[in-house]
């Protein structure tokens, strides 16, 4: 059985690539700090598939901290990183946080990696270093653009930080860029859990419908889209969570093509705020409260992937829909409640 460190593991997408992960038979470590996840998602990943992943809660920005988990799993033989700070809007109120901790993960990661030969690396990465499109759906080969934020920055950073740590090492990885990920796992045990008011379109929708926020606020109907309201890819985070098993699958096996591949990890389809609206009132059968505001700054206006490489590459595909993602979501949010 191979074991693979999950650092974020305990988080949105680690948590629900943690079970999959251990569906396909691999041995899950999970390394995170706890500051925006809950101790308890262990237990319900142990409901979910019988198997207790191995947790250490570390900083792992903090190289002894980090050198610890490598300490402690030995037998570690890829890595997945998911551990970052994550929030656009802080990200631009706190930079030097968001530098330190981002770039520190990484490095501190990569660099227990290569003294113990250890191999194979996923990163998550994002959307978000394409910025503004010129041409959609979007490739990998698309331009990057210069980063709208901090965070964003970090993302781009990171891909450039693995292009030379790959010419320099053993190191073999692959970056998945992922959409929007939305949804939740359906036995709703795990799923988004935010810190306070959420910045995200589904948790705020599922929170006005569940009556803990007043109203939703859709950011800007005059854009030139079709609704005029904004269009993004949204994927259902059990799928996305399945591509990280192929991607670690991949690299393990020596199907990787180059020692650094990047993937596009969406759905193919661009809905809007609206049609996410729609979605939503139809699989809960709630009414949304909803007003049309002012535009967010910062808003890229369409986005959607080009999904093909990930489909001949990787042999991956999205399976669900917008209104099982709508339902999943709904779904755990009633479960939350409870
Ligand atoms: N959005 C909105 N109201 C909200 C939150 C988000 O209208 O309260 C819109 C936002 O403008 C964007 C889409 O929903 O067009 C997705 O936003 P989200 O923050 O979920 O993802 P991202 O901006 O990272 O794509």
């Amino acid at each position: 059985m191979k074991t693979i460190l999950i650092t974020g593991g305990t988080g949105f997408i680690g948590s629900h690539t943690t079970v999959e992960l251990q569906k396909a038979g691999y041995n899950v470590v999970i390394a995170d700090n706890l500051s925006n996840s809950n101790e308890n998602v262990i237990d319900n990943i142990e409901k979910i598939t019988n198997i207790r992943p191995c947790f250490i809660k570390v900083d792992l920005s903090k190289e002894d901290e980090c050198k610890k988990v490598f300490d402690k799993y030995p037998n570690i033989e890829g890595v997945i990183n998911f551990a970052a700070s994550k929030a656009v809007g802080e990200s631009c109120e706190k930079p030097i946080m968001y530098y330190k901790n981002n770039f520190g993960i990484i490095l501190n990661v990569l660099e227990q990696m290569k003294q113990r030969d250890i191999k194979y690396f996923v990163q998550s990465s994002s959307c978000t270093v394409y910025g503004e499109p010129d041409k959609l759906p979007i490739k990998e080969s698309s331009p990057i653009k210069e980063a709208t934020s901090p965070y964003g920055h970090t993302k781009q950073v990171s891909e450039e930080i693995l292009k030379f740590v790959t010419l320099s090492s053993n190191i073999k990885v692959i970056a998945l860029r992922y959409f929007n990920p939305i949804g939740a796992h359906e036995s709703a045990l795990i799923g988004e859990l935010p810190n306070g008011v959420p910045n995200n379109l589904i948790p705020y929708i599922t929170q006005t419908a569940i009556g803990l926020r007043k109203q939703l606020t859709v950011f800007g109907d005059d854009y030139p889209t079709p609704d005029g309201t904004c269009i993004r890819d949204y994927i259902h985070v059990v799928d996305l969570a399945k591509a990280h098993v192929v991607a670690i699958d991949r690299l393990i096996n020596n199907k990787n093509k180059k020692s650094l591949e990047f993937f596009n990890i969406g759905t193919g389809n661009g809905f809007s705020v609206l049609e996410v609206i729609k979605s939503f009132e139809k699989t809960s059968g709630v009414k949304l409260n909803y007003v049309i505001g002012p535009r967010r700054q910062g808003d890229i206006i369409q986005i959607y992937a080009d999904t093909s490489l990930a489909e001949k590459e990787l042999g991956w595909k999205a399976q669900e829909n917008l209104d099982s993602m709508t339902l999943s979501a709904w779904k755990w949010q009633l479960a939350l409640k409870k």
